[in-house]
């Protein structure tokens, strides 16, 4: 152990847990792959404003949880503690959505910082896969993104999540609602911060995780009985076309993402297994958005789905990936004139694709043949002074046991061949 330990709140992605974080990433990744969404990756800071704006001035993620800080420069930046603002402030920077046909569909995935009180699914360094689709008002779109998150779950094998649904109106209905929000909480017993939320983002009220506070927000007014005949007719829309794809959802009247640019469809994918940290997924609409940072108008879509919590769920109900060994074949050479030889052999499978690995160091048979077996290789090739003197190696298959000798300028072809 080093004098040195991760900060608080973070953890190290190390063999072999790690594939299964990168098979997670790869397995959300690759439905966005196939319904046309390209790769975008933008920097891990971003001007502080971009995120007071782009997420919002009163929400936790900006006043208490974001990593801020001031360059030797005098610039204002902060660790992004999300992916949306980031992605379309690089798209409108870069015109994307002058450029062809709307909407720009984008995926990403890294990593993603806040300041929070660290417990399990909870960290200060955490990564998401995410998704946005820009510049567009179809439900279609929100379907789309729906249904490839739950496509993506089921990938893995999860079974176990629900996805949440409710349609936050839009800017001729939710100012309604939302006064009427305001009535309704200034009659309750609040303490004076929940009173200011209340005064100035009221929806955020209804997602308030205290029971003293869920308990007064039983008779709330409800969104949905707010709605337009136009956002009615859009979520109707949205819910007709994920069920005729046969992915099952909840209604929830109460889940709100409580920013003024959010419109319309919202969601959220929970896990049952996951305790209090439930939240394995959330997105919606922010037809808003690109205003709020100086964009034209352009409706968007997008979700973000935690990777972390993703591999959490996955171990809360037992799922364990199918993932292949990445080696595939191991030497073990014993003696001098082996290593040059079988060296030669494993750079000479690595470059024709096999996967190839070598004792290095020096080993003796048993240490060099452990090595192997834990390398999960299907093969391993072993040669001696004797074999090379008859012109051989040894291959052994690891699953059968069987072993024959195959010539030493047989080997690469003979590998490939049982390999492909
Ligand atoms: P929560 O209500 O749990 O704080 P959130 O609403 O802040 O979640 P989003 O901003 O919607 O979460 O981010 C999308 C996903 O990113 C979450 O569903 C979760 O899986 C993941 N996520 C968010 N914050 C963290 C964190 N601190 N640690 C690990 N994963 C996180
Ligand atoms: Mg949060």
């Amino acid at each position: 152990m080093s004098t040195f330990k991760a900060p608080k709140g973070t953890y190290d992605l190390i063999p072999p847990d790690s594939a299964t974080y990168l098979a997670v990433r790869e397995a959300i990744a690759a439905p966005l792959r196939d319904s046309g969404y390209g790769y975008i990756e933008t920097p891990g800071f971003e001007s502080v404003e971009l995120f007071a704006r782009g997420v919002g001035e009163s929400t936790d993620i900006v006043t208490k949880e974001m990593y801020a800080f001031e360059t030797k420069g005098g610039d204002k930046l902060a660790l992004r503690p999300e992916g949306t603002a980031s992605v379309l402030r690089a798209a409108l920077e870069a015109n994307l959505h002058k450029l062809g046909n709307l909407p720009v569909k984008l995926w990403y995935s890294g990593s993603y910082y806040r300041y929070e009180r660290p417990q399990k699914g909870r960290y200060r360094h955490f990564s998401q896969v995410g998704a946005e689709a820009i510049g567009a008002e179809d439900p279609a779109l929100d379907a789309e993104l729906i249904i490839l998150a739950d496509q993506a779950y089921r990938s893995l094998g999860l079974r176990d999540f629900r996805i949440l649904l409710n349609s936050l109106g839009d800017k001729e209905c939710r100012p309604v609602y939302r006064a009427a929000l305001q009535d309704f909480l200034r009659g309750l017993d609040l303490d004076e911060e929940t009173l200011r939320r209340a005064d100035i983002n009221p929806l955020r009220v209804l997602d308030d995780k205290r029971d003293d506070v869920q308990k007064q927000l039983v008779g709330a007014p409800l969104l949905r009985d707010y709605l337009c005949d136009a956002c009615k007719a859009y979520h109707e829309e949205v819910r007709e076309l994920i069920t005729a794809a046969g992915v099952s959802f909840e209604d929830d009247a109460k889940l709100v993402r409580g920013l003024d640019y959010y419109t319309r469809t919202t969601f959220e994918f929970v896990h049952d297994g996951l305790g209090s940290q439930s939240a394995v997924g959330g997105g919606g609409r922010y037809d808003g958005l690109s205003e709020m940072i100086g964009g034209p108008a352009l409706p968007s879509v997008g979700w973000a789905l935690g990777v972390d919590r993703t591999v959490l769920a996955l171990e809360a109900e037992g799922v364990a990936l199918d993932l292949p060994a990445s080696t595939s074949v191991f030497a073990v050479p014993l003696g001098e004139e082996a290593r040059r030889v079988l060296f030669g052999v494993v750079t000479e499978l690595r470059r024709n694709g096999v996967a190839a690995d070598f004792s290095y160091g020096a080993k003796g048979l048993k240490g060099a043949m452990k090595n192997a077996n834990r390398s999960g290789a299907r093969y391993t090739v072993v040669a001696g002074e004797r074999d090379l003197a008859e012109g051989v190696v040894q291959l052994k298959d690891m699953e059968s046991g069987e072993q024959v000798a195959v010539g030493v300028n047989e080997i690469v072809a003979e590998l490939e061949s049982r390999l492909s």
